[in-house]
């Protein structure tokens, strides 16, 4: 069944060839056992060796059931090993880190065969070895009689042809080498044992035949056997396979047993991923400040579209410092006013400007809102000369807008075009004449919210209001009662806001800081709609003078007749509008938009803008630079630094575990099988040191923002991104499965017997 042919084997070290076998010929019987015996160094090691497939024979053939291996490929050589072979050691070889049974299982389980089915068959060889109730122990919690024992379970599990054995009582007291022998003796009933022994009669005693070793060559042999084989040269191509989770949780036990080193090296390499994590988090805090720094920038400096400008201080704006050229100045030709002559077409091609780059775009339409108090049977007129009204930003972005530049608080935000809302001035304070014209007590110092919230103001038309007395002259003189009465629109106070605290929005506002009453865009429309065929609009496009205020001409008013106009809501165009960008890029965008307007349009019809946040991009943009070259360094070396620690890492456990290797292939392990046990170990390490560098960079954080904010002022500027953190993990895997690849290689690269010799 087994048959040596001339085999030769030759090693050859540096400058010296050393033959340990010379021209053996050898057959075995099918049943049958066997010891070798020989002084030490006669090469019965390497016979037992090249007849396990653990080392090549140099010259010769090995005939295994009438077939040459000539040709045997790796592959061959492990299924052999994994299912003909069962190898018995005399320094045991078990692995020290798994149990009795993981041990056993490990033969079988590397030929594909699954846990379940394989439970039975390794209980049942651990009961024949006597070691049943040792199953969960570990290796080194036995004696040196009971480990062998293991080793005997192991070889058996495959239920392999033949037993190898090299000197397995070697290290044995006399008695339980007996009991050993015994076992042994007992499995040579159906099987070929070849056993190595230095004990001649414990051979004598216990062999059937005796072959004695001398300089690699056969000196005696007590029963030779001759057999007649004929080669069939198929080779049958059958694969060992370690599945991918058995190397995994081979590698999970070799990682218990060692938790704090594990620990200690994953927190090694997970320095590197823990400085890229730092800097993300703070470089997307600081982003996000700027971001917010924008917006708040962008509300305090609006697009000004005013109805006049100075025509100088729009060239001025287009002046860089870097120009080296000269700006001829004439202070008399340059003051002359451009006029903003703004027309419908002009607020149609605003409303198109695309809203993503728009904070919000505020409009002063000047109207006049003509209404009516009552409280109890008294009544009031009310008029925009004693109250400050405004119009809020327009419907779609009020919300927003207010939401983040006013606090609410009391009420509602104003939905509808007949919802108002109080403006609280510094400190909540707000004008005697509001309060009057609301008909709250002025004189109390305090009012509660209560009081106002929810008041009611009627709204009355231009030709209830007015009345005319002359071709050109139009006064107030209708009793309340009867204009209140008559009115069918009411106007409610809905909430009570403030402008948000460290946010003096709209700056260009100069009315910011006072108290008044705020209305919605629609609302003007509605009047407008009502009013601009009224009588008093009609007379006043006719008159020289301001036809309500006591034929006052415009000149001592010093109002313009187009803005009287727009007071009696003649129409809805504005007058001036502020456009609020989001940040510096909406701010580019805007501004090229408003820009392209003016391309195709003569002098007199460009509509010219102020932009008042222009200096403060450069600033930022410097900033945000700064940042990202920092990061990008900081990120490379981090990688670096990491990627290099995990190999090193990787090669001090392939030295450390090159027995492991050793057994591993003897038991059939494909090379492939052992770079992934390393593999699996690295992807562990990495995914635990992913796990720290994540756990550890929150917690960095808490002192780092707390350092920043006492530096900075700014709170909370280290955020680590979710997102950020798991690619981070996977990195960290990455990183270390690249790291621990080349040592990884090596390992399955090594000799199994030299590995088996290491210790
Ligand atoms: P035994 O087991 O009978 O003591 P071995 O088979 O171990 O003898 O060794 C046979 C001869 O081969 C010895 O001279 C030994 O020095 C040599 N030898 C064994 N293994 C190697 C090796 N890996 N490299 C070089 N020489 C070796
Ligand atoms: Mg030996």
């Amino acid at each position: 069944m087994l048959t040596l042919k001339n085999i030769k084997k030759i090693y050859k070290t540096s400058n010296l060839k050393q033959t340990a076998l010379d021209n053996i010929n050898l057959s075995f019987r099918k049943n049958e056992f066997v010891a070798i015996l020989g002084p030490s160094g006669s090469g019965k090691t390497t016979l037992l060796n090249i007849i396990g497939a653990l080392d090549n024979y140099t010259e010769g053939d090995l005939i295994i059931n009438n077939l040459s291996t000539h040709n045997f490929k790796e592959n061959n050589w492990d299924y052999y090993r994994n299912t003909k072979i069962g190898f018995i050691f005399q320094n045991y070889n078990l692995i020290n880190h798994i149990s009795v049974y993981k041990n056993v299982e490990l033969a079988l389980t590397l030929n594909g065969i699954s846990r379940k089915k394989s439970k039975k068959v390794v209980m049942s060889v651990l009961q024949k070895v006597g070691l049943e109730k040792y199953y969960k122990k570990k290796p080194n919690e036995l004696s040196g009689g009971q480990m062998q024992r293991v080793a005997i379970a192991r070889a058996l599990v495959n239920n392999p042809d033949i037993i190898l054995a090299d000197e397995p009582t070697g290290a044995l007291d006399s008695k339980t080498s007996i009991q050993i022998m015994e076992l042994i003796k007992n499995i040579s009933k159906n099987k070929l044992v070849i056993m190595v022994t230095h004990n001649e009669a414990l051979a004598q005693k216990y062999a059937n035949r005796i072959i004695i070793l001398e300089d690699g060559k056969i000196k005696s042999d007590s029963k030779p056997f001759i057999n007649k084989y004929k080669n069939e040269e198929k080779t049958k191509i059958k694969k060992t396979k370690m599945g991918f989770f058995q190397a995994l949780s081979l590698s999970l036990n070799n990682i218990k047993t060692k938790k704090g080193r594990t620990f200690l090296t994953a927190f090694a390499s997970s320095i590197g991923i823990i400085g890229i994590a730092l800097v993300l988090s703070i470089s997307n805090g600081f982003n996000k400040k700027i971001n917010e720094y924008e917006k708040d920038t962008m509300s305090l400096f609006p697009i000004v579209i005013s109805p006049s400008i100075l025509k100088y201080e729009k060239e001025q704006q287009d002046f860089l410092e870097s120009k080296d050229e000269l700006y001829a100045y004439n202070e008399n030709d340059n003051k002359s006013v451009h006029i903003n002559n703004i027309k419908q077409d002009y607020i149609d091609y605003i409303n198109r400007i695309d809203k993503k780059y728009v904070n919000a775009i505020t409009y002063n339409r000047l109207i006049n809102l003509n209404l009516i108090s009552k409280k109890g049977s008294l009544y009031k007129y009310i008029n925009s000369s004693m109250v400050n009204f405004v119009e809020l930003p327009n419907k779609i972005e009020q919300n927003s807008f207010l939401r983040e530049n006013y606090d609410l608080l009391s009420g509602s935000l104003p939905v509808n075009s007949h919802d108002l809302v109080l403006i609280l001035g510094e400190k909540n304070r707000v004008d005697k004449s509001i309060l009057e014209g609301l008909f709250i007590d002025s004189n109390k110092n305090i009012t509660s919210f209560d009081e106002v919230v929810g008041k009611g103001l009627k709204l009355v038309s231009n030709d209830d209001y007015y009345t005319s007395v002359q071709e050109e002259l139009f006064v107030i003189n209708k009793p309340c009662k009867e204009l209140y009465d008559k009115s069918k629109i009411t106007l409610k106070i809905t909430g009570i806001i403030r402008p948000k605290k460290n946010n003096s929005l709209l700056m260009m506002d100069n009315t910011n800081g006072v108290s008044k009453i705020g209305y919605l865009g629609d609302l003007v429309k509605e009047i407008v709609k009502e009013n601009k065929e009224s009588k008093i609009v009609k007379a006043q496009q006719e008159s020289k003078n301001i036809v309500f205020m006591g034929g006052l001409t415009f000149e001592e008013a010093g109002l313009s007749k187009n803005s009287v106009l727009k007071m009696l809501g003649k129409d809805e165009i504005p007058y001036s509008l502020n456009i609020y960008p989001k940040n510096f890029k909406g701010k580019d965008k805007i501004i090229s938009y408003l820009d392209s307007y003016n391309k195709q349009r003569k002098q007199k019809e460009k509509i010219i803008y102020t932009d008042y946040a222009k200096d403060i991009r450069e600033l930022s943009g410097t900033i945000m630079g700064g940042i990202t070259i920092i990061l990008i360094s900081f990120s490379s070396i981090s990688l670096i630094v990491s990627s290099v620690m995990i190999g090193i890492i990787t090669y001090i456990s392939v030295l450390e575990r090159t027995k492991e290797i050793g057994i591993l292939r003897s038991l059939g392990a494909r090379k492939k099988d052992i770079s992934r046990v390393f593999s699996a170990e690295t992807l562990i390490i990495g995914l635990i040191s992913g796990v720290i560098a994540i756990s550890m960079t929150l917690l960095l954080l808490i002192p780092v923002n707390y350092l920043l904010y006492n530096l900075t002022g700014l709170k909370n500027i280290g955020v680590l991104n979710p997102f950020h953190a798991i690619i981070l993990i996977l990195i960290s895997i990455i990183l270390t499965l690249t790291g621990g690849f080349i040592p990884s290689l090596k390992a399955s690269k090594k000799d199994p017997v030299e590995a088996l010799r290491s210790e």
